[in-house]
């Protein structure tokens, strides 16, 4: 493979994403920039356990994406060709609870990086990580780009406040601003506040005797989840295409949360078994009837997203991306990833 000279930067180098998308452009030769943020312990687990943390390409720097005279100077020593924008205040449920500081960071973020991409670097291509929480009580099915928004969360309607910013920087200032909608992506590095996440992490523990059962909210919600890995090769593709613009990446499957709790135990050799309905609902072992899954109203959200699909049928024609891992293998990857941190004593 023809390896490039490119300067890369990536906001939230720490998270899920921010880990594969470094992974992915240091082995195409980048030089990568990555930024973390101050806080009394950093978490570099993710890109420690992809082995990259040392690599001579990567450099990390301290950042906060809420601060527009620090956007500005790291884009002055970063000097980066493309800027991966990953950072956010990511969890929806988090989102309700501070509303103000989901704003601040994920919409306004994403505008002082805007900022200082025009000011300092405007030929610099600019990826904003925009979600399919925008179409939240949607509006078409499956969604496409063009589908009209309707965001069900803070975190939602700050997502698409950064999305419509980087169209206008994109269309008042010519800038290289391009949006990738993309719909749930999980994969052994997710965090373990995120359902998928707790619900693997779960069926380890209670296979290990560390947990009695599991506890979630609405599980007739419906998402489209995809593998993360391939979905960082889908931001790169966005960013390489000729002209500026906006892909939904997703895989046109959606799938309950309950189906996932079964594959996950399922994955565990165990088999599931449902009685009762809303609140009143329990999983049992099949065999031994045991209880493991149950409702707490604690885990509803004051909004849900019922039901969220994606049609990636544009990432395909146009940028030749198209996900490959189904759900099954990949909540089967996960299921072993965190049985085995399980099993050595530690679960990130
Ligand atoms: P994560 O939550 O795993 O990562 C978010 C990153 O943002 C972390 O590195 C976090 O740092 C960083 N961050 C948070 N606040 C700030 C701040 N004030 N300044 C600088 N950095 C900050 O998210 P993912 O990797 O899963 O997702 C990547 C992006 O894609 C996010 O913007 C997310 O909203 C979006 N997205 C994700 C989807 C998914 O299914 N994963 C779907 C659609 C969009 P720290 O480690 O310190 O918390």
């Amino acid at each position: 493979m023809q390896k490039t000279t490119k300067k890369a930067l990536i906001t939230g180098i720490t998270g899920q994403d921010g880990a594969y998308l470094a992974q992915l452009l240091l082995e195409k030769g980048y030089q990568v920039t990555g930024t973390y943020r101050r806080t009394s312990s950093v978490n570099f687990w993710r890109i420690e356990e992809l082995g990259i943390q040392a690599h001579p390409q990567l450099r990390l720097v301290e950042y906060d994406l809420t601060d527009l005279s620090s956007s500005i100077r790291l884009m002055q020593t970063a000097e980066p060709d493309e800027v991966y924008n990953l950072a956010a205040q990511s969890f929806v449920g988090v989102s309700f609870e501070q509303p103000v500081a989901t704003a601040t960071i994920t919409a306004l973020g994403a505008v002082n990086l805007l900022e200082a991409i025009r000011i300092v670097n405007p030929k610099a291509r600019f990826y904003q990580a925009s979600t399919s929480e925008m179409f939240g009580k949607v509006q078409a099915i499956p969604q496409v780009e063009d589908t009209p928004f309707y965001p069900r969360s803070p975190y939602g309607v700050a997502k698409l406040y950064a999305h419509w910013m980087t169209v206008n920087y994109r269309e008042s200032y010519g800038i290289f601003g391009s949006s990738g909608i993309l719909f749930n992506h999980e994969s052994p590095l997710r965090g373990r506040e995120f359902v998928t996440r707790k619900i693997t992490d779960s069926v380890a523990k209670i296979v290990l005797n560390k947990l009695d059962v599991l506890e979630l909210g609405n599980l007739d919600a419906k998402r489209d989840w995809g593998y993360a890995k391939e979905y960082v090769e889908g931001m790169w593709r966005i960013l390489q295409a000729e002209q500026p613009d906006t892909f939904i990446l997703a895989t046109n499957r959606t799938e309950t949360v309950r189906d996932f709790v079964t594959m996950a135990f399922k994955g565990a050799g165990i088999d599931v078994e449902y009685t009762g309905k809303g609140e009143a609902e329990t999983g049992h072992c099949a065999r031994t009837g045991k209880l493991l899954v149950r409702i707490s109203p604690k885990f509803y959200r004051p909004a849900e997203v019922e039901l969220l699909i994606g049609d990636p049928g544009k990432a395909l024609r146009e940028l030749g991306w198209a996900p490959t891992t189904t759900l099954e293998q990949l909540c089967q990857m996960m299921v072993e990833a965190d049985m085995r941190r399980n099993e050595q004593g530690f679960s990130f």
